[in-house]
């Protein structure tokens, strides 16, 4: 396949819908035949009184039972896969941000095709072998280390593996190797400016520094924004999860509006996360994907828990993958307070409007006499903290704000910068106190 100035894949990633179409429907009964090796995958379709055949169409998809997270834990650790175990090269698990890990196989095909992915991504957000790429991602486990690593040395760039962690050792590295696309995910990309600024580096005149891929976690357009302007790059939203390989899942192209998912991969749905029927088209809901194109453990109708909507419309680009919205979160982060449902990223969205903010917030939910109630941490920058009375009033228009967003007034407390803990991985955003009594 040969790559030319705009596309990695030509050929894939120019499909017209209907030719997208098919090829879903060819790798979908591919993909369920294959799924019949697999104990757990007979036996669900034995259950539901289905036989590999009988799915023919994409409609026919809808027949098909979920496979969800729990599943995963219940066939821990190999009990998913659709291969012997002998045509597994590889194992990640993923970071366990909510609950047990869980295990994810890959055979070697599987590895060729995820590096492939990744290198696609990178190369739409104008990545070139000239680059160099620097991965602040933890390796390991966490498939953000060598999916990234894979797919930019694939791609040809000069790649870093400078990991997660020790941040004036990255900045070196940026200065030292010419660094000039990191990957990192939003939180991280913000210390590392603040470390930055407190070393007398300035990323635009002592940095080549020039693209930035972040994700991992939800993160509002304003915080990306934020994040442009410290670094002085452009940053594009990368969207994966272990369970679907890891990055290169879905991914913005340069006219940074919405992500690609990349339709040759995976078949989408959006479902209501509570009927488990598709929303109507736009709007929000559980992001349910299949894999169609794995060989060591495709998964079927899995349920992401992740919350987001396919946006309308066309992109610019060329390209006619589906495009996904902003991750709103995952229905695990919801939030409910007085019967009313909040997401963290809706509290994000309106701090990272004040410019006297910096980035990182810790939101706790405690009771107190009268119920619930929410307390915003929040840290400041440029901001003189002698004034009395203005911080009292800063708190109180944050909070105004905030309930006209969220309908709860919560109590807003400035702290001084770097005063809340920091998370060596994805930040934690709420503490929850009330699930303690
Ligand atoms: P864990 O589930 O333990 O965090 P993963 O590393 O597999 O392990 O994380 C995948 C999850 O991270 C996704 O399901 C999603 O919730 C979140 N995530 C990944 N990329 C993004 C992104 N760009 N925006 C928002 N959330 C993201
Ligand atoms: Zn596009």
């Amino acid at each position: 396949m040969s790559h030319n100035s705009e596309f990695f894949h030509p050929e894939l990633e120019t499909l017209t819908r209907d030719q997208i179409h098919t090829l879903q429907t060819e790798r979908l009964q591919k993909t369920v035949a294959h799924c019949m090796n697999s104990a757990f995958y007979r036996e669900r379709f034995r259950q539901a009184g289905l036989k590999a055949s009988d799915i023919r169409t994409l409609d026919d998809l809808r027949r098909i039972p979920f496979t969800t997270k729990q599943d995963l834990r219940d066939t821990y650790p190999f009990g998913l896969r659709s291969v012997g175990l002998e045509d597994c090269v590889r194992l990640h698990s993923s970071s366990g941000t909510t609950g047990n890990p869980t295990v994810i196989l890959h055979s070697k095909r599987d590895l060729e095709q995820w590096a492939q992915a990744v290198a696609r991504c990178l190369w739409m957000v104008g990545c070139r072998p000239d680059d160099v790429f620097q991965n602040s991602s933890g390796y390991g486990m966490f498939t953000g280390g060598l999916g990234f690593q894979y797919g930019a040395e694939l791609l040809g760039m000069l790649t870093v593996p400078a990991a997660a962690g020790n941040t004036l050792r990255q900045i070196k590295f940026f200065t030292d190797f010419g660094t000039t696309v990191l990957h990192a995910i939003p939180s991280y990309a913000a210390r590392i400016y603040e470390v930055m600024c407190e070393h007398g580096i300035d990323p635009r005149r002592d940095t080549k520094l020039r693209t930035l891929v972040i994700g991992a976690e939800p993160h509002s357009e304003d915080t990306r924004r934020r994040i442009e302007d410290m670094l002085g790059v452009k940053a594009y939203n990368s969207f994966g999860m272990s369970e679907m390989c890891g990055p290169g899942v879905a991914f913005e192209c340069k006219e940074q509006n919405g992500m690609h998912i990349w339709e040759d991969y995976y078949i989408v749905e959006i479902v209501d996360p509570d009927t488990l029927e598709p929303v109507p088209d736009g709007e929000v809901g559980e992001l349910v994907l299949t894999t169609i194109n794995r060989e060591a453990m495709p998964l079927l109708r899995y349920r992401t828990r992740d919350l987001t909507r396919i946006l309308p419309g066309e992109c610019p680009c060329g390209r006619h993958h589906l495009r996904l919205d902003r991750m709103k979160g995952r229905s695990d982060d919801m939030m409910i307070l007085k019967g009313v449902n909040i997401f963290p990223i809706q509290i994000e969205q309106v701090l990272m409007q004040f410019k006297e903010l910096a980035s990182d917030y810790l939101i706790t939910l405690d009771s107190r006499d009268n119920g619930d109630f929410m307390r915003v941490e929040v840290e400041m920058q440029n901001v003189n903290l002698d004034d009395y009375q203005s911080l009292k009033q800063l708190e109180k228009s944050i909070a105004q704000r905030l309930h006209d967003e969220i309908l709860i007034t919560p109590e807003v407390k400035l702290v001084p910068k770097n005063s809340l803990p920091k998370a060596e991985g994805k930040a934690v955003r709420v503490k929850d106190l009330r699930k303690q009594y």
